[in-house]
C-alpha cells in the first residue's frame, strides 16, 4: 500500500461531508487534484498568462515554452516516438471523436466494419455509430465472457479483412477489467484494421507505452489523472495523423490562408485549432510530474490491493453482487455492484449521509448495463489516495444502508 501522507497531497479530502470526514471513491468520474497541480495553474494565471506560439513578447514566450514541455511530458509519459505524436485536446471524448471524423470519414465505406466492444463508454460507442450511419458501414460488437472480461478467441471471431477500425478501452469504468490491448491490437492489424485505445481509464493507473501496445490512437483525459478539467490528449502515429485532415478550422493550425483556399501547420498543431487549451495542458504537464514521482507501478499495486480489499469484504455482505473479474489482479481499483432490494441511487444518498461518495447510475455505459441485465449500479473506485480505512467506511456504510432500508 502506499503511504497515507499521500492524501495530505490533496487539500480537498481535508474536509467533512455531512459531518463525517470526506471519502472520495468517485476517481473514476474525475480525480481530486494534489496541490502540485493547482500551484501550477495558478503559477501560469499569476505569472506567465498569455497566448502562445505567436508573441515574440517575454510572456508570450513563457506560455509557449510551458505548453511545448508540457507536450513533451506527456510523450514520456506514454513513450510515443515524437511530440508531433501528442494533440492536446478537451478529453478522451473529443479525441475519440476526431478519430472517427478524420480517420473513420476518409477511411471507411459502405459495408466496412467497426469493432467496438460491450463494455465500451458511450464516448467510445456514439462516434462509431455515427460514422457506420453516415458512411452505411456496419458496427460490430465483441460480446463478454460470463465474469466481463474479453477473450481473444471471440476478437479473432469478429474482427475480418473488412474491418477497418477496431476500437477497444483499456480499463473498463464500470467493470475494472483490464483488456488486452497489445494482442487486440495484432490481431487488428493482421485484419488491415487500426487499433484506436480509449485510454481515459488506463491513464491514470497503468504505465502506458503506446510503442509497446503498437495502438494507432490512443485517446485520455487529463481530469481523471490528477490534472485539470478540459485538457485531454490525442496520440497518433505520425504516419497516420500525417494522412488526416483537421476537423476544426480557423486559427492556430493555418500556415497560410488565401481567399479561397488555405494550407495547414505541420503536426501536432494542425489539430489544435484556436487558442489552446494552454492552463489545462501545463496543469497535466503537473499532474504527470506528480504521478511519476509517486510512481505509476506503485498506484497499479496500491489499486489493486484496496479493491481486492474491497471485493473481499463487501462479498461478506449478504444481497451484494460485484460486477466483474473475480480476480483482483484482472481489474483495475473499481468495484461495481448492486445492493439487492436497495435502488443504487437510494444507496448513494445514504452513503454520501456518511460522508461517502460513490456514483451510481449507468456510467455512461447503457449497452453494458443491458448486458448485465441491470438500469444502474453503484461504483466505488479507488485512486493513490484512497486508503484501507477508507474500504472499512465503504463496507461500514454499505452495512448501515442495508439495515435502513430493510
Ligand atoms: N472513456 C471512458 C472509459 C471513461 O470512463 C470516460 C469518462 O468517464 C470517457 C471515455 C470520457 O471521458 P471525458 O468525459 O473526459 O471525455
Amino acid at each position: 500500500m502506499l503511504s497515507k501522507e499521500i492524501r495530505n497531497h490533496f487539500p480537498i479530502l481535508d474536509q467533512e461531508i455531512n459531518g463525517h470526514p470526506l471519502v472520495y471513491l468517485d476517481s473514476a468520474a474525475t480525480s481530486q487534484k494534489p496541490q502540485q497541480v493547482i500551484d501550477a495553474l495558478t503559477k501560469y494565471y499569476a505569472e506567465d498568462n498569455s497566448n502562445v506560439h505567436r508573441g515574440v513578447h517575454s510572456l508570450g514566450n513563457r506560455a509557449t515554452e510551458g505548453y511545448e514541455n508540457a507536450r513533451e511530458k506527456v510523450r514520456e509519459f506514454i513513450n510515443a516516438k515524437s511530440t508531433q505524436e501528442i494533440i492536446f485536446m478537451r478529453g478522451a471524448t473529443t479525441a475519440l471523436n476526431t478519430v472517427a471524423q478524420s480517420y473513420g470519414r476518409a477511411n471507411v465505406g459502405e459495408g466496412d466494419e467497426i469493432v467496438i466492444t460491450y463494455m465500451e463508454h458511450h464516448s467510445n460507442i456514439i462516434p462509431w455509430q455515427q460514422l457506420a450511419k453516415e458512411k452505411g458501414a456496419v458496427l460490430k460488437y465483441i460480446d463478454l465472457e460470463e465474469d466481463g472480461t474479453l477473450s481473444l478467441d471471440k476478437v479473432r471471431e469478429t474482427v475480418t479483412d473488412r474491418t477497418k477500425i477496431v476500437s477497444v478501452m483499456y480499463v473498463s469504468n464500470v467493470l475494472g477489467t483490464m483488456n488486452p490491448i497489445k494482442e487486440i491490437a495484432e490481431i487488428a492489424h493482421a485484419n488491415g484494421a487500426v487499433m484506436v485505445v480509449d485510454g481515459a481509464q488506463a491513464a491514470p493507473h497503468l504505465k502506458l507505452d503506446v510503442q509497446k501496445l503498437d495502438c494507432d490512437f490512443l485517446a485520455f483525459s487529463g481530469h481523471k489523472m490528477c490534472g485539470p478539467t478540459g485538457i485531454g490528449v490525442l496520440y497518433g502515429k505520425k504516419e497516420l495523423l500525417n494522412q488526416m485532415d483537421p476537423i476544426e478550422f480557423g486559427g492556430e493550425m493555418i500556415d497560410f490562408v488565401g481567399l479561397y483556399d488555405s494550407t495547414w501547420k505541420e503536426l501536432p498543431w494542425k489539430f489544435e485549432g484556436g487558442t489552446p487549451i494552454i492552463a489545462g495542458a501545463i496543469g497535466l504537464g503537473a499532474a504527470i510530474d506528480f504521478l511519476r514521482e509517486v510512481g505509476l507501478d506503485k498506484i497499479e499495486r496500491h489499486e489493486h490491493e484496496l479493491a481486492g480489499l474491497a471485493m473481499e469484504k463487501m462479498s461478506e455482505i449478504e444481497g451484494l453482487q460485484i460486477y466483474g473479474p473475480v480476480d483482483p489482479k484482472k481489474r483495475a481499483g473499481i468495484v461495481t455492484f448492486n445492493l439487492e432490494g436497495v435502488h443504487p441511487h437510494d444507496l448513494a444518498t445514504v452513503l454520501d449521509m456518511n460522508g461517502i461518495a460513490v456514483r451510481a447510475g449507468h456510467h455512461c455505459a447503457q449497452p453494458l448495463m443491458k448486458w448485465l441485465d441491470v438500469s444502474a449500479t453503484a461504483r466505488a473506485s479507488f485512486y493513490l489516495y484512497n486508503t484501507e480505512d477508507d474500504v472499512d467506511r465503504l463496507v461500514e456504510g454499505l452495512r448501515m444502508a442495508k439495515e435502513y432500508f430493510q
